[in-house]
């Protein structure tokens, strides 16, 4: 079976900046991470087996953390809670990513302009919470569902840096259709890294027989590639980690697309793509050609 890898994927800088400032930490128990600092179950293993503490994503509020020194992920925080844990005594190990600082200074700009500040992301995702916490008035849109006519005169368009631009752009579109009366303001804040991850899948797209996506359960951008996939009507499998991996859901497959999201570790990348290739014995019918896709065997699905 054939491998082709997508021409970008796996850690992006700001996650691959996030976690080498975690393993400089010299006393890592005397440290606690805000949150998750990337949204993959490898690096979480490999944090705690350092001895660092994490509060959970949803417990971050309920209390300060017992450690000095607090680590913010890249996914960032508002400037509300950078104030709450400074105010507590805290001294901060900030990993924000750059780019979502970017899209915090545009929907902070937005709202000072006078803008109703409509954030195009998961609703309730870490990320769209520091975003929205320090505006005034904001509203998330997670979907076409959520396109609706406001009442106001001004409406600014911001995205979660990992929502695809081309999902962004739709629902910016149908935004400006439902609100005529209104200035409609369109940030892209989608991340480049975002931007090239998404448009590699779609390059293999048409030249695989399946597509395996490696990620955490609960990684945003990863659950997007694999919708882009499903979306696209391509066998998608998605995994953890190379044990996940099941065969049969191989079975008749020439050539699979690999990709990752941007919080799995190139470990992880690398032993999917070796256990893909060790499948090879007494799966690919020798000297086959590569059915077309209506023929192909249904079990090729994942
Ligand atoms: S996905 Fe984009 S915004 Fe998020 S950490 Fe990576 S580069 Fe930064």
């Amino acid at each position: 079976m054939e491998v082709l890898r997508a021409s970008a994927m796996g850690f992006c800088f700001g996650v691959r900046d996030a976690l080498a400032a975690a393993l400089a930490v010299a006393e890592p128990h005397r440290v606690t991470i805000h949150g998750e600092l990337v949204h993959n179950e490898a690096v979480h293993a490999l944090l705690a087996g350092r001895g660092f503490r994490t509060v959970a994503e949803d417990r971050r509020a309920a209390a300060l953390p017992a450690t000095e020194q607090v680590l913010i992920t890249a996914h960032g925080i508002s400037d509300r809670e950078r104030s709450r844990l400074l105010a507590g005594g805290k001294t901060l190990l900030d990993t924000t990513c750059p780019l979502v600082r970017k899209a915090h200074a545009a929907a902070v700009q937005l709202a000072a302009e006078g803008y109703h500040v409509l954030v195009l992301g998961k609703r309730g995702h870490v990320e769209v919470r520091g975003l929205t916490e320090d505006l005034p008035g904001f509203d998330v849109i997670g979907g076409l569902e959520d396109v609706r006519t406001f009442p106001h005169a001004r409406l600014g368009i911001v995205c979660q840096t990992t929502v695809p631009i081309a999902q962004a752009r739709a629902l910016a579109q149908e935004i400006r259709c439902r609100n005529r009366h209104a200035d409609v303001r369109f940030l892209d804040t989608v991340c480049e890294p975002t931007k090239q991850r998404i448009a590699a899948v779609e390059a293999l797209l048409g030249r695989v027989d399946a597509m395996v996506v490696v990620g955490g359960r609960n990684s945003n951008n990863t659950a997007k590639l694999v919708e882009l996939c499903a979306r696209a009507g391509l066998p998608v499998v998605h995994v953890n980690a190379a044990a996940e991996l099941d065969p049969a859901a191989f079975t008749g497959c020439r050539r699979v697309g690999l990709t990752a999201g941007t919080s799995t570790l190139d470990a992880s990348i690398e032993e999917v793509h070796a256990a893909l290739l060790a499948l090879q014995p007494g799966h690919l019918p020798t000297g086959a050609a590569l059915p077309p896709a209506a023929a192909r065997d249904p079990r090729c699905a994942g």
